[in-house]
């Protein structure tokens, strides 16, 4: 038992498994499912395991065809396909874990043409009307569940996780809001729980005991037209009665329009919506949802909120994440800082989930960190997010590293970021990087401006430049006037901009900008009550603003380019920051050429009009050039020299590419 953590060290039983210790590592979709062979879900999954998660999940794998997340994702149905799984199965039982098989059918929420769903409604966020299942095809669709879970015991599995949540097939049989039919398999609460009752009933019949079924039961809906919460209690005795022996939280349907793993969600912000089951199951709990910290974890157990809890992405940032925690060491573990940009955004892109904070994640067996054949002096300069990626990954090989910074911290922009409202978790990112820095003694050297004759002087074998961006400055008449400053100068609280505020710039630090003028302190960000009154009560998530669309009395924003704001927001947040502004009434106007700045504000022409947004304060928001300077002289001086992140390309950048790019250079230096 951890004495830092002992609720979560406690081992507990589920079903016929005795876990060491009570974290679960939560199902996600990470495109490795649908790679042939499952070799590289294997060395992801199996990694996890040897980094002490005592259960895991795998992503989802349909039981049938029409099932299928999207054309050419994984489906779980032939016999054939029991070599390949058990792959998976051996690479976490040697790494000391278990393992269950997600079994999930996407009903209307699939992305290809042969959807079916229990009625013909389109989900608001799938391209395709579904078709109306038939009995025959409910029928069908049970013994294919039942099927899977045969196929998933063949190979090792050592049970299943049927996927009950998040609005696809077994939720939307479930909700009144989806399910319209008027036989036996529609209309009464006990007509609409019948199919996932079958499907858990049909699964035991087929797997047979010591096999273990852990359902994942939507604990909140936040879409109208869902159970009322009194039948959720009921049909989650019903499971348990079916032979559920673990029950998994799934919070909100995935068209829900309220944050439900996002920066803006407080942590452990639904942990009670799973308490609400204990006093009425015997089986045990596990809460979800922003439990990313190995002290938050331990605060849902001690409360009594839940007997497990489940974990995914912080597995994406950290492999060894329990055994770090369990060791004593949660200050080397890294932190998720539930961007969603290179896993959630990467899976609806099309392309394998990855981690803004370690890009080796689903890249096991491609992004290898071996030791250097030959060790080499190396000097990075600048530590940034790209610059400390390098210098940490390549002292990892054995290579002599001085890092470079001419700041009196390390973190470069994130230090800006961290005080974005919801992204004060920036700063763990940079707590992380200050144990293995110092302890395998990079040589850090703080408050130095790197020049490049003393980087010549001393000799070092490769230069690293990771010397980040300059803001873009516009060239407009009265650019340079009193009440004109940038974001840096803002963000670091050198300058409090009062009064009517005019944002130039329609991109991520022009969104982030805004926030903190109008949000900085806001309580919703870490309170779990003010969360609920900000995004749950009814009515407040498409509410107008007092006084109308665009009427902030704060904040304006405007760029040269049409169409809406914020199109280069990330696909699963950028809506919510969309909606913090709007419920801000912030202006934001587009399509504008800049005239002038003067003391009443920023002149601008739209579509031919003139028109002065007044403003007391101008904050420039425009982008950025990639800074680096010293590549030309150290090039000049025969020392090979290596840009990453903004000293490489400003356009488009953002942290995980630049962290990406260190750890890249990194491997191969
Ligand atoms: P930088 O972070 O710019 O760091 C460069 C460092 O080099 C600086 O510390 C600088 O002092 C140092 N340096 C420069 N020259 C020298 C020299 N000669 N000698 C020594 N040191 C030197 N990205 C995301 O992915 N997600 C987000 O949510 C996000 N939010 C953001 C919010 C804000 C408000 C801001 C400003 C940025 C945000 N970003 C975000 C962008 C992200 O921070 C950058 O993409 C990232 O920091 C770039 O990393 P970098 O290592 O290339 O450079
Ligand atoms: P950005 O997203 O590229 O936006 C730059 C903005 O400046 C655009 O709205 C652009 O609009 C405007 N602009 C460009 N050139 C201009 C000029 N010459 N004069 C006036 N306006 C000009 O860049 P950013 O906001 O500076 O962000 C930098 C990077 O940080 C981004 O690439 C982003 O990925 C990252 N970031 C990410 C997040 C996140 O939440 N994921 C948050 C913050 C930052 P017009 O050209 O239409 O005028
Ligand atoms: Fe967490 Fe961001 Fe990594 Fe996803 S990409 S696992 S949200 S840190």
């Amino acid at each position: 038992m951890s004495p830092a953590y002992p609720k979560l060290f406690t081992p507990i039983r589920v079903g016929h498994l005795e876990l060491a210790n009570r974290v679960l590592m939560g199902s996600m979709h990470t495109g490795l499912e649908d790679i042939p062979g499952l070799a590289r879900l294997a060395a992801f999954l199996g990694a996890r395991a040897r980094g002490g998660a005592a259960l895991l999940v795998t992503g989802g794998f349909s039981p049938i065809a029409a099932g299928r997340l999207k054309d050419g994702a994984a489906s779980f149905d032939a016999p054939e396909q029991v070599a390949d799984h058990r792959r998976v199965t051996q690479a976490v039982h040697e790494g000391g874990g278990r393992v269950l098989l997600q079994v999930l059918h996407a009903g209307r929420y699939g992305y290809h043409a042969d959807i079916v769903a229990p009625s013909a409604i389109k989900a608001p966020i799938a391209p395709t009307v579904p078709r109306e299942m038939t009995a025959a095809d409910i029928e069908d669709t049970i013994a294919a569940f039942a099927a899977t879970a045969s196929l998933a015991k063949q190979a090792g599995y050592d049970g299943v996780e049927i996927m009950g949540s998040e609005g696809y097939l077994l939720t939307q049989f479930l909700a009144p809001r989806t399910n319209h039919r008027s036989d036996e398999w529609g209309g009464s609460p006990a007509n609409r729980m019948r199919f996932p009752l079958e499907v858990v009933r049909a699964v035991r019949a087929a797997a047979g005991p010591d096999f273990v079924i852990m359902f994942r039961i939507s604990v909140l809906d936040l879409v109208e037209g869902a159970p009322e919460p009194a039948e959720t209690l009921a049909f989650a005795r019903e499971l348990e009665a079916a032979g559920v022996e673990v029950l998994n939280s799934g919070i909100g349907w995935h068209e829900a329009p309220v944050p439900t793993i996002a920066q803006a969600v407080p942590p452990a912000a639904f942990a009670r919506e799973t308490a609400r089951f204990k006093a009425a199951l015997s089986i045990p709990l596990v809460a979800s949802n922003r439990i990313n910290m190995p002290e938050i974890a331990e605060a849902v157990l001690a409360a009594g909120q839940a007997d497990m809890v489940s974990m995914a992405r912080p597995f994406l940032a950290d492999a060894d994440f329990v055994a770090k925690a369990g060791a004593g060491r949660a200050d080397t573990i890294n932190i998720c800082i539930a961007c969603n940009q290179s896993c959630l955004d990467h899976y609806f892109t099309g392309k394998v989930t990855s981690c803004l904070v370690n890009p080796v994640a689903c890249f096991e067996t491609e992004l290898v960190l071996a030791p250097a054949a030959r060790p080499k002096k190396i000097a990075v300069v600048g530590a940034g997010p790209g610059g400390l990626a390098a210098a940490d990954a390549a002292q990892r090989r054995g290579h002599a590293v001085t890092l470079f910074e001419a700041a009196g911290e390390i973190g470069g922009q994130f230090n800006l970021a961290k005080r974005i409202p919801g992204k004060a978790v920036f700063a763990d990112t940079l707590l992380y990087f200050r144990p293995p820095l110092a302890e395998a003694g990079v040589e850090v050297r703080l408050g130095v401006r790197a020049e490049a004759k003393d980087l010549i002087a001393e000799g070092f074998d490769a230069v690293v430049l990771a010397t980040g961006i300059t803001p873009r400055r516009p060239n407009f008449p009265g650019i340079d006037g009193a009440n004109v400053t940038s974001y840096v100068d803002v963000l670091s609280g050198r300058v409090k901009p009062e009064g009517r505020v005019v944002i130039i710039g329609g991109g991520g630090i022009a969104f982030d900008t805004a926030l903190y003028l109008l949000e900085a302190g806001d309580a919703s960000f870490t309170d779990a009550d003010a969360f609920r009154t900000t995004w749950i009560e009814p009515a407040k998530i498409d509410a107008p603003p007092v006084g109308g669309p665009g009427t902030s009395p704060g904040v304006t924003m405007v760029q040269r380019s049409q169409g809406a704001m914020g199109r280069s927001l990330g696909k699963s947040t950028g809506w919510i920051h969309r909606a913090a502004l709007r419920r801000h009434g912030v202006r934001q106007v587009t399509g504008a050429a800049y005239e002038r700045i003067d003391d009443a504000g920023l002149h601008i022409v739209v579509e031919g009009k003139a028109e002065c947004l007044a403003a007391d304060w101008i904050v420039v928001c425009a982008g950025q050039e990639p800074q680096a300077d010293l590549a030309a002289p150290l090039a000049a001086a025969g020392i090979p020299v290596h840009r990453i992140g903004g000293a490489k390309a400003a356009s488009g950048l953002d942290a995980a590419q630049a962290i990406r790019e260190g750890v890249e250079l990194a491997s191969n230096l």
